[in-house]
């Protein structure tokens, strides 16, 4: 990845003095599609940061990774994928071992009852394969909306939906995507302001962007390639 182009000082003021809390300054289109290409800049690469192979393994790390950090999950699908490699393997794992395999993810109870429970309807109903729709894969016990939209778009290249995890959520504020605090009408103002052709690399592009310069507590905006196309809400 390259690093963030450091932009010139803007006429616009400090982060401290800008738009009182409350306030929201909705991005133009100008601003909007000045973003998504400063994105493809600064971002060529944003993809997924969860390890997988297979659909199955990618559901599976997504799954995981809720309330947890990508690197954890990677720590522990690495031998976690050696071991079960089907549908059927995590129906059938013994529910107690597989507890203890992925307990460092936190919350790991109801997660093994989700993986089990994924491989079941996934064993049961869809012949042991993740489906490619979205009302399929939410049937799924543990994936919700953002869960099918990762594994949609990352795995099979499928736009069902823009993905809002944490980082996105703050970033649309920020950037004037949304105004919204709900994630899922947060997803319907970016999937109505991005071009959906643009929806998977975005929401990749942007949680890249959250976890690397625009930080939840100390957003490096002096550092931001987005800044100039920021009204920077919130802050
Ligand atoms: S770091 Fe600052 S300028 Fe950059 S996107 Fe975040 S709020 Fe906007």
């Amino acid at each position: 990845m390259s690093p963030p182009t450091r932009r010139s000082p803007r006429s616009r003021p400090s982060p401290e003095a800008a738009e009182p809390n409350g306030t929201f300054d909705a991005a133009t289109r100008q601003q909007i599609d000045a973003v998504v290409a400063a994105l493809h800049e600064l971002y060529p690469d944003a993809d997924c940061e969860l390890a997988w192979e297979t659909p199955l393994d990618l559901l599976i790390a997504t799954i995981l990774s809720a309330q947890s950090t990508d690197a954890r999950v990677n720590q522990v699908t690495r031998d976690l994928f050696s071991r079960y490699r089907t549908a059927s393997d995590y129906a059938d794992a013994d529910v107690a071992e597989l507890e203890e395999e992925i307990r460092s993810t936190g919350f790991y109870r109801q997660k093994a009852k989700n993986l089990i429970g994924a491989g079941e309807i996934l064993r049961d109903r869809f012949a042991g394969e993740v489906p490619r729709t979205i009302d399929e894969l939410t049937e799924v016990p543990g994936a919700a909306r953002k869960t099918a939209n990762v594994v949609l778009g990352t795995a099979y290249g499928i736009p069902s939906g823009f993905v809002v995890d944490t980082h996105v959520k703050r970033l649309a504020h920020r950037l004037g995507l949304s105004a919204e605090t709900r994630p899922e009408k947060i997803e319907s103002d970016l999937m109505a302001r991005i071009p959906r052709d643009e929806w998977i690399f975005a929401a990749h592009a942007l949680i890249w962007h959250g976890r690397r310069v625009c930080h939840a507590r100390r957003p490096q905006c002096g550092d931001c390639g987005l800044a100039d196309h920021c009204p920077r809400n919130g802050l």
